[in-house]
């Protein structure tokens, strides 16, 4: 791991607390009222089995000490943010700093809980934000080796910079890092854990090498790159050099893809999947729902199947698939 020597140290900051902040507006999640008390459980203690033992819950062994919130999934801009114990970590920064903070709102995040903005790689649906958003803002940047310098703006911020497959940590939270397969320098996914839950986050990638699989694995929520319904994006408008790239292995995970990975990742832990970067030219949430769905053999929960549910025997939590869609946020607890 690089570190810069200059203005990129640790700057943690008095916050408010994130998760005992009540708000007008609560998480478009319908589970929430049931995961309030874990919520403040992830807070105070020190770990998972302290958690369990010291607030009941009908699903004892799993952790949520982190929740994702995707405020935006697609090529028309991508940001995440985890929320763990200690603040948010985000993820690309592909929107302006209004609709940033304007999508925050909505789901009743502090942008002065931001401690750390991490990148998956420099396409500018992905950074374009980067740069406003760092003049108002202290916190950590970390970026693969190579990433910063590929784009003028990025390569004069004080990133801390890691190769593909090192980890790090940051805000209480474990990140570890895998490269991926995009067109691109030294692109990455992540997995996040903390207090025995983790968050498996991968977009933008034409496949999934074995150690993308290997930490994506048994994760209790999975961001999946959902990109391209194959049929559509042959028949669709695109060139075909265009559509040769998507499909590439530097290109988009399809909906089959992302399905058959999927079988493999799942574990009984799995409460959701998270179908990301949908194309809206070439995919519609539904397909992605659909397809994911039936490599897990969930079911759909309405008829346009727009999410699907599966059940499991009792004491383990259900599974739920939904899409993260270019425009609404939503929040994943
Ligand atoms: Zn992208
Ligand atoms: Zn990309």
């Amino acid at each position: 791991m690089n570190r810069p020597n200059a203005t990129c140290g640790n700057t943690a900051r008095a916050r408010d607390s994130l998760t005992n902040a009540p708000g007008p507006n609560p998480p478009v999640d319908d589970r929430s009222k049931n995961l309030g008390s874990a919520r403040l459980a992830g807070t105070a203690c020190a770990g998972a089995a302290v958690c369990t033992d010291a607030v009941p819950s009908p699903l004892p062994t799993v952790a949520r000490a982190l929740h994702l919130h995707v405020l935006g999934s697609g090529s028309r801009g991508n940001c995440a943010l985890v929320e763990g114990p200690q603040g948010l970590i985000m993820i690309d920064d592909g929107f302006s700093r209004r609709e940033v903070l304007a999508r925050m709102h909505e789901l009743d995040l502090n942008e002065n809980d931001v401690r750390a903005l991490v990148l998956t790689h420099e396409h500018s649906d992905h950074v374009s934000g980067v740069s406003v958003w760092v003049k108002r803002w202290e916190g950590r940047l970390f970026a693969s080796q190579g990433t910063p310098d590929a784009r003028k703006y990025l390569a004069c911020l004080p990133f801390e910079t890691f190769g593909p497959g090192e980890e790090f940590e940051v805000a209480g939270v474990r990140v570890q890092t895998f490269p991926t397969t995009h067109d691109v320098v030294n692109p990455v996914g992540f997995r996040f854990s903390c207090q025995g839950d983790a968050i498996g986050y991968v977009t933008d990638t034409g496949t999934l090498p074995p150690g993308a699989m290997s930490l994506l694995h048994d994760a209790r929520i999975l961001a999946i790159e959902s990109n391209h319904d194959v049929p559509m994006l042959r028949t669709g408008s695109y060139p075909r050099h265009l559509q040769d790239r998507i499909i590439s292995e530097l290109g988009h995970l399809s909906n089959e893809q992302a399905a058959g990975a999927l079988r493999e990742l799942v574990t009984d832990r799995t409460e959701h999947v998270i179908a990301m970067h949908i194309s809206q030219e070439n995919n519609r949430p539904s397909l992605a729902v659909r397809a994911l769905a039936a490599a897990v053999n969930a079911k759909l929960d309405n008829e346009l199947g727009s999410t699907a549910t599966l059940e499991r025997s009792e004491g383990l939590p259900a599974l739920r698939i939904r899409a993260a869609g270019q425009n609404r946020p939503i929040s994943i607890l």
